[in-house]
Parts: C-alpha cells; structure tokens; sequence
C-alpha cells in the first residue's frame, strides 16, 4: 500500500472507504450510450473483471435513469457513481441506484438559471443523505462555472481552485462531510498545480485524480503517469481514473494501467519521460461517455493519428471528442478541433467553427488546416529572421 503523507478524511462509497491511509481506489467509467443496455451491460461486466473499485455511469435524461435502475438490478454488486451531466434536478432519482453522485460545478447554471447555486447543491445534497450516497464535487477545466471563468480569466487554475473550494463551504456549511473533490484538465502540468493547489488549501478533503481527455496509448497513459506520479508521491490523490480512448472491448485497460501506475509509484519506480515528450504535435482525445454519438469516434482518434504522424515535430494541438454537447468548449483551447456527431464530425480552427464532414471526408479536410497552419508558422519564422 502507499503510504501517505496526507491526513484527507476518510469518506464511504458504498462498502468502499477511501481517504485517510486506505488504499488507493482505481476507477473508469462507462464509454457507452447509458441506454443502450446491452452494450452498456458488457462494459460493466468489463470493468468488473478489470477490478474497478468504482464505476461511473453517466445520465442525461428519464430514459438513462430507467437504464440505470435495470443495470443495478442486473449488477447488484459493483460500486456505482453517476454523473449528472448537466441535469442537477435527476439526482433524487438516481440517487437509489447508485453509491456516489458527481456533479460538475460549472454545468449548474444551466438549469433554473435564477435559483441561487447553494439551493440547486442543497437539492443533491439531500437526494445524497436520502439514500446514502457520497458526491464528488468535479471541476473541468472544459466546463468551469462562467463565474469563475470571468473572474479568474488571468489563471483559471484558480478559478477552479476558488470554485471548488467554494463549493466544499457550502457542502461543510450543509453538514454534509461524506463527499471528494476532483480538479481535471488535458494539461497534465495543470492537473499537478490545481491539485496542489487545492490540497494546501484543502488537506482534509479526499481527492480523485485524473487527466481528462488524456487521449490514445501510449501518450494518454504517460501524461497520466507523470501527474500522478508527482501528485501521490507528494500524498496527494485518494482514487485515480486513467481515461484513455478506446475501443469499447478494451476499456479494462484504464484499469489495469491504473494499477501498474500506482505499483510503479508504490516501488519506487518512476518511469523518465521521453525526452521532447509533448513539445511538437500533441493529440487531445476525449474518454468517450454515454453522450458519444457515433462509435466510429474512437477508430476516428486512431486515424487522425496516424495521419498527422508526418506533422509529429510541429507544437500544434488537435482535440478530438465524441459528441456536439462538450466537443464544441472543450475543443476551444486547441489549434484544430475535431467533434463528432452522429453522421458528420465538425471542424474548428481555435474557436472559429470550418464547417461539417462526412466520417470519410474529414481527415483530408483536416489536412489542409493542418498543413495552412504549419506554413503559416515556417512564414512567420522566416519573416522574423
Ligand atoms: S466529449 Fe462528449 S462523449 Fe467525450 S467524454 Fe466528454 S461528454 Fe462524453
């Protein structure tokens, strides 16, 4: 077992306990429509072979709550979270089938847009008490609450510091102590500085660590590594996901991975990076949920990697994600965007929207933004000189 340095609270999901000196739980979550009950059933089964301590089923709709409710009685056992999306008001609802509610800080607003915050958090607070579940409170660099977002546009590191603190006050102001924090973000350098962040402010609350969109092996499990490798060694870090892109019969793999990581660490054995790791072409590519619309997204990631493996020493920055609900903002910050919809995958140029292409057209219309980019820079460099 790691031994930690950190005195987070023990806090209880389920049977499982986490935080303080207890072991570090591994976690994944389901890639597929919730409502597609037999697909999803042989994720779980997947992830349940794989050893998950937790698995995480996201909802968006009365449909996916139905799904849910048939998936626990047909898999009593498995520690269950689920994700609220953007859809605060289903908590009451899928609280009874599950052990832990997510919710997401930044995606409150959406619903009831005058109702003050601590209401909409006090609403699934109570669906929480009401059927023993714990909340993990996770902020997403993709989708910080646009509050915070304005205030802190200078450092959005501490936007979503500052949001999650604020949000454990009014959970501590509820009397409700059962609940983890998460702070994601691509950029495995900014998992490490929210999370640090956050812990000395915060030592006492248990953490979930991750780097969301992490994207395809192997670049997806190094940047990975390397945040938590810097995060646990320091004590921080109660549970972990590893969220990489992959095919639907392989997702055991964030599991598996995620235990070797924390055996590496746990022996010493921290893993050197590749040297220049990250400094040309890095691809961005989403997990998958229950919101992706095609499954073509996954073999799309792959394809767009091989691809551009002619650009690999240019520092350009490609997203690649799985549905039009989160692909438009979370591809944003990228110099090419990629978002997948269910027959068409939009393009983005920063965030400036290029249009709409079939499956098969939209790696060579992918190619000529790439190559428009890479000249302008060969420009500009040689205009400089
Ligand atoms: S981008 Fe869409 S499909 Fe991908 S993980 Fe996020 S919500 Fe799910």
């Amino acid at each position: 077992m790691i031994e930690k340095n950190r005195l987070t609270r023990k806090i209880k999901i389920g049977s499982l306990v986490i935080g303080g000196n207890s072991p570090i739980a591994v976690q994944s979550m389901t890639a597929t429509q919730t409502q597609d009950l037999d697909v999803t059933a042989r994720q779980i089964e997947i992830l349940e072979q794989a050893g998950a301590d937790v698995i995480r089923i996201a909802v968006d709709n009365e449909a996916d709550v139905k799904a849910l409710k048939f998936l626990r009685e047909k898999f009593p056992k498995p520690i269950f979270s689920v994700d609220l999306q953007e859809n605060y008001k289903l908590a009451p609802k899928v609280a009874p089938f599950v052990n832990k509610i997510r919710y997401n800080p930044g995606h409150l607003f959406h619903l009831e847009k005058n109702k003050p915050i601590r209401e909409k958090v006090k609403f699934i607070v109570n669906a929480a008490l009401s059927n023993d579940c714990a909340i993990r409170i996770g902020v997403n660099c993709g989708s910080i609450d646009p509050d915070y977002k304005e205030k802190f546009k200078e450092d959005l590191i501490e936007g979503m510091v500052r949001c999650a603190v604020d949000h454990c006050e009014i959970l501590d102001d509820l009397n409700f102590m059962n609940y983890c924090v998460s702070l994601k973000d691509s950029d495995f350098d900014k998992v490490i500085d929210a999370n640090r962040r956050f812990s000395k402010e915060r030592p006492d609350v248990p953490l979930h660590l991750g780097v969301t969109e992490a994207g395809l092996p192997p670049e997806g499990i190094i940047k990975t590594r390397i945040a938590l490798e810097q995060l646990i060694s320091a004590g921080i870090g109660d549970t972990i996901r590893v969220s990489l892109t992959l095919p639907n019969e392989q997702k055991g793999e964030e599991i598996k991975v995620g235990r070797e990581i924390l055996s590496d660490i746990e022996a010493g054995r921290f893993r050197s990076v590749p040297k220049n790791f990250l400094e040309g072409l890095n691809i961005i590519a989403c997990p998958s949920c229950s919101r992706v619309e095609n499954d073509k997204f996954v073999d799309l990631a792959e394809e767009v990697r091989q691809m551009t493996k002619y650009a690999e020493s240019h520092k350009v920055t490609i997203a690649v994600m799985g549905c039009r609900v989160n692909g438009p903002g979370e591809t944003d910050d990228a110099d090419l965007g990629l978002w997948c919809g269910p027959s068409r995958v939009n393009l983005k140029k920063g965030t400036e929207s290029l249009g709409s292409y079939s499956y098969e057209e939209i790696l060579e219309h992918l190619k000529t933004e790439l190559d428009l980019i890479i000249a302008s820079r060969v420009d500009q460099k040689s205009a400089m000189s």
